[in-house]
């Protein structure tokens, strides 16, 4: 496994490893739901690229990127009992030089959801996301549905620019008890992490109600309200139920419907999704 630090070495090693390459982009701190990723690239590709990069410019001046969490020793373990082939791992000056001045901002679908309450979020995941293709190349790009707005920007972001790759999305990985995988999952101390637990409980009750014929999506999104209320370490962000393409909200559920919601568990702000239909 190789370990690559500058855009340069990355470009050229590029173009001495065979086609066609799988690339999994990361922020590290890697569980089950990024090896997942890994894996699928890795059975489709003769060649796996991972990245791990903590990209300042999605976070907002609120969000505290200094305590992301970072274990790069331990990533690098686990990428390589994968059989990853490149590990890109450039630091930030590197991906952003003091001139950078050059941004990625896809349209509507940014302004909702993770886009109203994070402003600037999405410009920095698309710029970023850019670059790395850039940089990568890569035949076949891996992304989670976890992060089920995330998906629809970067492939609006790859259909508008005709980037010459192809998006795969794979299912949200969850601990046995539900809860999803997510890095951000550390912060919980033991009763927050329980707390927790009440995004995948509203998500299930939505599927539930649903699937025994509720179409209102305003008594859906009561009933979720009503639950994640009853938890109270949970402070609610949103509830959504969408068009899973637009992502433009429902009256009533036409499939496929996005049900996403963002909840403040303590200090730690989680997300989660699932599709109905
Ligand atoms: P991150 O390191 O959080 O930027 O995530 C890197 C990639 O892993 C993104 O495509 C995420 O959507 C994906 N991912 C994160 N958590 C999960 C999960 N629990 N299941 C599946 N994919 C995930």
């Amino acid at each position: 496994m190789k370990i690559v630090e500058t855009i340069a070495d990355m470009k050229r090693i590029r173009q001495q490893i065979v086609e066609p390459v799988g690339f999994v982009p990361t922020m590290g701190y890697l569980h089950e739901g990024h090896l997942s990723l890994v894996r699928w690239a890795r059975l489709e590709n003769p060649s796996v690229v991972v990245s791990i990069f903590v990209n300042p410019t999605q976070f907002g001046p609120q969000e505290d990127i200094d305590r992301y969490p970072c274990d790069p020793q331990r990533d690098l373990a686990l990428l390589e009992k994968e059989g990853t082939d490149i590990v890109f791992m450039p630091p930030v000056a590197e991906m952003y030089p003091q001139q950078f001045s050059s941004w990625v901002e896809v349209g509507e679908v940014t302004d909702r959801l993770e886009g109203a309450s994070r402003p600037g979020h999405f410009r920095g995941v698309s710029t970023v996301v850019a670059k790395l293709f850039n940089i990568v190349q890569p035949t076949r790009a891996y992304f989670g549905q976890k992060d089920a707005q995330q998906v629809i920007v970067i492939k609006k972001m790859v259909a508008d620019l005709d980037m010459n790759l192809e998006v795969i999305i794979l299912p949200t990985v969850r601990e046995p008890d539900g809860l999803a995988m997510s890095s951000r999952n550390t912060y919980l101390n033991p009763e927050e992490r329980q707390a927790a637990l009440v995004l995948y409980q509203a998500l299930t009750l939505a599927q539930q109600l649903w699937s025994q014929g509720e179409k209102d999506t305003e008594k859906l999104r009561r009933e979720m309200l009503t639950l994640i209320q009853e938890q109270p370490l949970a402070s609610i962000d949103y509830v959504s139920i969408a068009n899973a393409e637009t992502l433009d909200e429902l009256d009533v559920v036409n499939l496929p419907a996005l049900v996403s919601l963002a909840v403040i568990i303590g200090k730690t702000r989680l997300i989660d999704n699932v599709v109905l239909g």
